[in-house]
């Protein structure tokens, strides 16, 4: 598959069947699997063969749409997992324990934000967050003797700021550390960060490569080119041996291209248990076979609409990359020539009352706190996820009380551009 376009990988990636096997995947829909003999399972347990066991660890539907993610992002080895908050959990987790440190953009999710910042923070994995912006000379102080890693989103959501991510990637590798980028808002379609020097990518697959808000999923890609035998002092869960499974070295025996999730399956998986149903995994095939034609016309009316909202006199100001006025205009052609996403956010004349009344009178823009549907949606954050803020507060967090977030699907843009005229009349 490795030679086809990403289209190409979009329909036919991870699953190639046999004679007279079927055409679509089947939902493996089994707990456990049958062996011949307690050795042949042993073999299992030991890490010795691969083969499936038990679903909690793997099971072959997610391995599928595991391996088309894969083939999609071009990396060596991957994995689904129950939601994309599990995969960045993992992802660190795999790599930072208790005494670790991580350096992180703080343009990120602010559910990400709370695992690393809260959660994290209380199982002693500490984060420095430094503005995706920052000067390489900051960037490059931000790290200590006990960094393990670097994080940022290509898009982050919802600032929509674009990463750098060769400049990241230089610095982590100047670090002797990987760089492990969240790629939901972009997906593969629009940028592949193992192109630019990143080492790790992870999904909340929940968004576009799911696409119909139909099941919550998470995604982990290894490019497999960082090294961890070169840095083994810093890495001794993938480069010493690991008494759960009788002193296997996880970097000696899978080798870069297999060590990392070896070990987030046959660790975190096995000890925390995220996995993600098969019925799931079979949804999210479905939306991973139509993602490359979704994304352009996601793109195109995110476009449409950001132009659009530029031009009104009620609007006050439009965040959108694909706009030349955008401050991430030129990164964003650098990374995502063919578009960022269908994500616009943008502030309206009146602040918090005039947003409030615009949103009652959107006839097509569904009021939800989800992004990246076929659906188009929107948020005014002020009057929801941030409420408990006041204005000060609000700019502080970086949701000024006049922020709209629009997430543009599928439809026709001039439907959603009559739709929001409509609206803005009311204000
Ligand atoms: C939604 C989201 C997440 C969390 O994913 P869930 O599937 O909701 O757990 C992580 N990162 C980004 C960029 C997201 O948009």
């Amino acid at each position: 598959m490795n030679n086809y376009k990403i289209e190409t990988k979009c329909v036919q990636g991870g699953y190639r069947p046999g004679n007279g096997e079927p055409r679509q995947i089947p939902i493996v829909q089994s707990t456990t699997f049958r062996y011949d003999t307690s050795e042949d399972m042993g073999k299992l347990f030991d890490l010795e063969a691969s083969g499936y066991f038990y679903s909690r660890l793997q099971n072959p539907t997610c391995d599928t749409v595991a391996a088309k993610i894969c083939e999609m992002e071009g990396g060596a080895a991957a994995m689904l997992t129950s939601s994309g908050q599990a995969a960045n959990f993992y992802a660190v987790f795999n790599i930072a324990n208790c005494g670790d440190h991580v350096v992180c953009s703080t343009a990120i999710y602010g559910g990400t934000y709370n695992l690393f910042a809260v959660t994290m923070k209380k199982m002693g994995v500490e984060f420095t967050f430094i503005s995706p912006d920052c000067t390489e000379e900051e960037l490059n102080a931000a790290f200590r003797e006990n960094t393990k890693a670097v994080f940022g989103e290509t898009i982050a959501n919802p600032a929509l700021t674009v990463l750098d991510i060769e400049k990241f990637a230089k610095a982590a590798h100047a670090h002797g550390v990987p760089l492990i980028i969240d790629n939901t808002f972009a997906t593969p379609i629009n940028c592949r960060p193992f192109e630019w020097g990143a080492d790790i990518v992870t999904h909340s697959t929940t968004k576009y490569m799911d696409g119909h808000g139909a099941a919550v999923g998470g995604c982990i890609v290894d490019s497999g080119r960082f090294d961890w035998m070169a840095e083994k002092e810093k890495f001794p869960g993938l480069c010493t041996p690991d008494d759960s499974y009788h002193g296997i070295v996880y970097a000696e025996k899978f080798g870069k291209e297999g060590a990392f999730i070896t070990k987030a399956t046959a660790q975190l998986m096995r000890d925390f248990g995220s996995t993600p149903s098969p019925q799931s995994a079979f949804l999210l095939n479905l939306g991973l076979e139509s993602l490359h034609v979704r994304m352009e016309r996601h793109c195109a009316n995110a476009q449409a609409v950001a132009e659009f909202l530029e031009g009104h006199e009620k609007i006050t100001w439009v965040n959108y990359a694909g706009l030349p006025s955008n401050r991430y205009h030129e990164l964003a052609k650098k990374y995502m020539p063919k578009g960022t996403c269908g994500v616009v956010s943008f502030g309206i004349r009146g602040g918090r009352a005039a947003a409030e009344k615009f949103m009652k009178q959107l006839q097509i823009a569904a009021i939800e706190t989800h992004v990246a549907d076929a659906r188009t949606c929107c948020l005014h954050p002020a009057s929801a996820t941030h409420r408990q803020m006041n204005d000060e507060e609000l700019i502080a967090a970086g949701v000024p009380g006049d922020l709209v977030r629009l997430s543009c699907g599928l439809e026709h843009a001039e439907d959603l551009i009559a739709d929001l005229a409509h609206a803005l009349e009311s204000v």
